[in-house]
């Protein structure tokens, strides 16, 4: 029995003009990402984007489960396809919906008629159904209002397609719709589920980290890589670039007061971020930042790390508490990672008591102590790359 997945396309279908557009780019990221679970011919008609196995090598439950994760999707089916010939749907629909139907109690079938030359009408199609499902499941009942499974038959242009198990999509739209953006990466809870929320909104994601060994570990590499394959499921490729930060964070220790060194670190981070982000055709930079949370992220001093840069920074989680984006990060599957206790860049020289409400002179007064611009150069040349997903 030939069975395929069906997608419905999410917000895209609001885009007018540009809905092609989205839609090409939405084919283009399902192919890439089925790559490795078999053959699929993936084409679009009649507002459905269509997945067939090319044979038998393909997986449809690895597909399904990839297909969950790819943004743009309003919502996904598993569908058994049929001749446009009711002898050969019924005799399908009964075995094919077995698994489905005998955990159910009640059900009801909706048909869909799009080729409206197919002889039965919609009414006559729900009733003939029916009574085959009835017969064939006997312990079954209807129930038009609040049934535990719907069958739908669906007549379309080139074939039948029965079903009962409709999934929601990941929403949002296709990623690399909106560009692409900088994410400053760390191995914590908030980054990843930053970079998921904007990779939803259609952004590509070019991941920065900064580590600072022999402070940071080696391990704590390793974490940001496994946190940014996590993310590549939803995110699509990720270029993970690693910068040498040590010197420059040496040096704000030895020369800066110690009240201020998170937050001259902060615009540090953002400057560097940005040139390598220019490098890179990022548009804007995406941090994990959530107002309040620390020290450096009171209104204040979030104002003094905005002016570090010129790019539009996107803060996804601004306004959301530590149990909104945990939420998330558990249902992203990047929670477990996160919480690893490995050292941050941010953490090994933490001041005793942070300026909670720094003003911007006094923050570049305290940044004149050292000249950076070399360091930042040798940074942004010094970086190491590594290609995920
Ligand atoms: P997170 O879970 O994101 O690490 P946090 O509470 O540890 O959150 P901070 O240390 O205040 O956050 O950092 C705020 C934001 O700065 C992070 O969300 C991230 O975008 C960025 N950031 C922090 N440390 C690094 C780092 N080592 N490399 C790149 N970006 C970082
Ligand atoms: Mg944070």
């Amino acid at each position: 029995m030939k069975e395929v997945i069906l997608i419905k396309n999410g917000e895209i279908a609001l885009k007018g003009l540009n809905r092609s557009t989205f839609e090409e780019i939405l084919i283009k990221n399902l192919k890439k990402r089925l790559n490795g679970s078999g053959r699929f011919k993936i084409s679009r008609a009649q507002s459905t984007i269509y997945c067939e196995p090319f044979d038998e090598s393909c997986d449809l439950d690895e597909a399904a489960e990839k297909i969950s994760k790819v943004f743009g999707i309003a919502a996904f089916t598993r569908a058994c396809v049929a001749e446009k010939d009711w002898n050969d749907i019924k005799s399908k629909a009964v075995p094919y919906l077995k698994d489905v139907l005998e955990d159910a109690k009640t059900f009801k079938v909706e048909a869909k008629r799009s080729d409206k030359n197919f002889s039965m009408k919609s009414p006559e199609i729900c009733m003939e159904m029916g009574g085959e499902l009835l017969e064939a499941y006997p312990h079954l009942s209807v129930d038009v209002h609040n049934p535990d499974v719907t069958v739908i038959i669906e007549i379309r242009d080139f074939g039948a397609y029965i079903h009962a198990k409709q999934e929601n999509g990941a929403g949002g739209i296709p990623v690399g719709s909106g560009g692409r953006a900088a994410l400053l990466t760390s191995g914590g809870i908030d980054s990843p589920v930053a970079g998921w929320m904007m990779a939803k909104r259609g952004l590509e994601i070019t991941a920065i980290h900064f580590a600072a060994p022999p402070y940071t570990s080696e391990r704590a590499k390793l974490k940001v890589i496994t946190l940014c394959e996590k993310m590549s499921e939803y995110c699509g490729r990720i270029k993970l670039i690693v910068v040498p930060f040590t010197e420059i964070q040496e040096n704000i220790r030895e020369k800066c007061p110690e009240e201020y060194f998170t937050i001259i670190m902060r615009r540090y981070m953002m400057k560097i971020a940005e040139k390598i982000a220019q490098n890179e055709k990022c548009k804007a930079l995406i941090t994990g930042e959530s107002l309040g949370q620390v020290a450096s992220q009171t209104l204040g001093a979030l104002a003094c790390t905005d002016v570090a840069c010129e790019m539009p920074v996107l803060r996804p989680l601004i306004g959301m508490d530590k149990e909104e984006i945990i939420r998330i990060s558990r249902k992203i599957d990047t929670f477990e990672t996160s919480i690893l206790p490995y050292e941050d860049c941010c953490t090994v020289f933490t001041p005793r008591h942070p300026k909670t409400k720094p003003r911007l002179n006094d923050v570049l007064h305290a940044e004149e102590a050292f000249d950076a611009s070399e360091m930042i150069e040798t940074c942004v040349n010094n970086v190491e790359v590594i290609n995920i997903g």
